[in-house]
C-alpha cells in the first residue's frame, strides 16, 4: 500500500521537486517499506521521535526536521540532521549555528515564513525575513547554510487563497535569491492536501505524510 501510494505521487512530481515523506507518528515498519521502495528523505516533527528513528533505521536516510523546534532540543539532532525546515526566530538560528559548530558540521536550514491566516502558525513575516537576510553578515553564522524558505498555507478549501499564499512565499524567495549563493535553491511548500497547487506556484520541495502513510 505505501509503495503504491509513494509511486503514484512520485510519478506526478516534476523532476525538480524533492519529496519529503512525512513519517511522524508512523512506526519504523512503515518507514522501512517506503525505504525499500527507494525513498530516502523523511520528515519528522518531534525531536525525541526523530532521534529514536534515526538510531534504529538505515544510516543513509536523510532526516528533515519539519516541525517547530525548541532551542533546548537542537543539540539532540545537530549531529545528524540533514535539513531544518522550521527556523522561526534569529535566536533559533544562532543556536543551530552553535550546535553545528560543536559537531564540526554545517547544517542546512530553511527560514519559515508565516504565510497563513491562522495565528498559530510559526514563522517570520516577509518583512522580518528580509531584515534577517540583510543582517546575515553581522550574525556571522559560519556553520549554517541557508537553503531557502518554507511555509504552510491556511487549512481551507479556498484554493485561490492557498494559491495566493504560496505565490507570496515564492515571490519572497525570488526577491532574496539574487543576494544569496547558488545553494539558495529551496522553496519548501505543499502537503497532502495542497501540493499540486504548491508545485504550480513554484515549490521545489513538498512534505507529504497522510497521502503516503495514511491518516494519523
Ligand atoms: C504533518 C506535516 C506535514 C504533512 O502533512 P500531511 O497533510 O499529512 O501531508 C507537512 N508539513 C508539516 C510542517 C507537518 O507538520
Amino acid at each position: 500500500m505505501i509503495t503504491e501510494k509513494l509511486h503514484k505521487i512520485k510519478d506526478i512530481l516534476p523532476d525538480h521537486v524533492t519529496l519529503v515523506a512525512v513519517s511522524k507518528t508512523k512506526p519504523n515498519a512503515a518507514i522501512e517499506e517506503a525505504y525499500n521502495s527507494g525513498q530516502r528523505v523523511f520528515g519528522e516533527n518531534r525531536v525525541q521521535e526523530l532521534v529514536d528513528k534515526y538510531e534504529s533505521l538505515p544510516k543513509d536516510i536523510e532526516w528533515h526536521m519539519i516541525g517547530h523546534l525548541q532551542r533546548n532540543k537542537v543539540k539532540y539532532i545537530a549531529p545528524f540532521i540533514s535539513l531544518i525546515h522550521g527556523i522561526d526566530t534569529p535566536k533559533l538560528l544562532k543556536e543551530v549555528n552553535k550546535e553545528a559548530q560543536k559537531n564540526g558540521r554545517i547544517i542546512d536550514c530553511l527560514i519559515q515564513i508565516h504565510i497563513a491566516e491562522e495565528e498559530s502558525k510559526h514563522g517570520f513575516s516577509i518583512e522580518e525575513a528580509k531584515a534577517l537576510f540583510e543582517d546575515l553578515d553581522s550574525l556571522n553564522l559560519k556553520n549554517i547554510r541557508l537553503r531557502g524558505l518554507m511555509g504552510m498555507a491556511t487549512f481551507t478549501d479556498d484554493t485561490e487563497k492557498v494559491a495566493n499564499e504560496f505565490s507570496s512565499l515564492k515571490s519572497c524567495f525570488d526577491d532574496l535569491k539574487p543576494n544569496q549563493g547558488s545553494h539558495f535553491d529551496t522553496v519548501s511548500m505543499g502537503m497532502s492536501g495542497d501540493y499540486p497547487i504548491a508545485i504550480e506556484k513554484g515549490s521545489t520541495m513538498v512534505r507529504i505524510g497522510s497521502s503516503i502513510f495514511g491518516s494519523r
